[in-house]
């Protein structure tokens, strides 16, 4: 099937992405700065992306969601990360959870958890990482056992948690079947609940534990945070998917869901450039050196040239990786490409904006320096760069063997 490359929007899109921009640069541009000196959790404008709609863009119409494709959400998450990519990531994991529930759910989990997780009046968390782990996946120890009642008892401790105090959910990966070879035969999904805000849960809750949370170079406002699980009973029914379709399935589930969250951090990547490139563009003509304004030197001309380009490319690679998605095609090299370059571009673009801002760049009076400390989460997150080569080259040599 011919998918579009170009950047071309449906009628739809074009709206809701002018809504957005709108949002963005009332809401979030004009507070950023007060959310990340302060690091705290941008409370109003989370209210009002409830409002308008923004945790349930892909959650179907009959639980209460807007029900758009995954081009659409991409469209929408460049939007607000050229704001403050902290605002997206409050999204972004409550996104993966949905997607997660919307695919592998059983009828009664997608009941039960899709339209409060559409009206934003619960959010939920993603959590793979742990204190000794990030790439290596299959490394996992927190682990899971049946108890006589049927309840699965979690132990372990999960790391780097986006989300971690405020969500109401957390899927989180632990090993279920510790014999098992290869061993992510042996891991499962769980959802499990939590009271949100609050750090020794108790209750049915008891067991689950959020120590204070991670302070952090940058992405501030959104709280990263460990998981300690000592004894926390989880139901057998919040196996996703329920027990008997999803026990030991939980790896497969997870590396699916990542491939969707890709798409999304390529497209945080794109937004970050973007809004570094405005940057650029306008200091470039307001600052003068040697006479004339400095984007009539060509050095800086050039600058701006490749950041441009950088974020023409990143965008046409995102897009075309959830475009193939929402068409029933693999994406799963593409969704890495394209995560690969947005997050590098994002770096880039915010170093070359850096730059062109002279010693200005280096102060906190200009929203640079915020951009500078948040760019390089991209090149972390959801697989480091270098694991994005590995997934690349994997499915090159897959998709070309001889
Ligand atoms: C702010 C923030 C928020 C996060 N949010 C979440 C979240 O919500 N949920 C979650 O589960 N995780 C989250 N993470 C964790 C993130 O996914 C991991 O940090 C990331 O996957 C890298 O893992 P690591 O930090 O353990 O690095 P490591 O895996 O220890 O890697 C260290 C270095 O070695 C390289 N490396 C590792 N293996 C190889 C290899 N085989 N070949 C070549 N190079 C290799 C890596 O690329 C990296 O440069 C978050 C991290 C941060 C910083």
């Amino acid at each position: 099937m011919a998918v579009a490359t170009d950047i071309e929007k449906t009628d739809e899109q074009r709206a809701i992405c002018e809504m957005v921009r709108q949002f963005t640069d009332e809401q979030i541009l004009p507070n950023a700065e007060h959310y990340d000196s302060a690091d705290e959790f941008p409370e109003p404008i989370v209210e009002q992306m409830k409002e308008l709609g923004l945790f349930g863009v892909t959650i179907p119409e009959e639980y209460g969601g807007m029900g758009l494709d995954l081009t659409t959400y991409v469209m929408i998450v460049e939007e607000l990360s050229r704001g403050w990519i902290s605002i997206s990531g409050i999204v972004n994991t409550h996104f993966i959870g949905s997607y997660l529930l919307m695919k592998f759910g059983s009828d009664e989990q997608k009941q039960k958890y899709l339209p409060r997780m559409a009206s934003g009046e619960i959010r939920a968390a993603f959590s793979l990482s742990e204190p000794e782990l990030g790439s290596d996946v299959q490394a996992i120890k927190t682990s899971a056992r049946k108890g006589d009642d049927g309840r699965w008892e979690i132990n372990g401790q999960k790391m780097w948690v986006t989300n971690g105090l405020l969500s109401s959910l957390v899927f989180v990966l632990v090993k279920t079947d510790p014999e098992a070879e290869p061993r992510h035969r042996g891991f499962t999904c769980f959802i499990a609940e939590k009271e949100p805000g609050v750090s020794e849960n108790t209750g049915e809750y008891a067991g689950l534990t959020v120590p204070p949370k991670i302070k952090k170079l940058g992405y501030k406002g959104v709280e990263s945070t460990e998981l300690v699980f000592d004894g926390y009973r989880c139901p057998p029914e919040n196996v996703l998917g329920g027990e008997e379709a999803g026990l030991n399935k939980g790896f497969a589930q997870m590396m699916d869901a990542l491939e969707v969250g890709r798409a999304n951090v390529a497209a945080r990547g794109v937004g970050i450039a973007q809004r570094a490139l405005e940057l650029a563009l306008r200091y470039s003509q307001e600052r003068k050196a040697f006479g004339k304004p400095i984007a009539e030197h060509q050095a800086i001309q050039f600058k701006l040239a490749d950041m441009a380009t950088q974020v023409e490319a990143a965008r046409l690679l995102t897009l075309r990786a959830a475009r193939l998605k929402d068409a029933g095609e693999r994406s799963d090299l593409e969704a890495g490409m394209a995560k690969l370059f947005a997050s590098e571009a994002g770096r880039y673009c915010v170093e070359e904006s850096f730059r062109i801002h002279g010693g200005y760049g280096y102060s906190k009076e200009y929203e640079i320096e915020r951009l500078y400390r948040d760019a390089p989460l991209l090149l972390i997150g959801e697989g480091t760069s270098e694991i994005q080569r590995m997934v690349i080259g994997r499915k090159l040599l897959q998709r070309h063997k001889l």
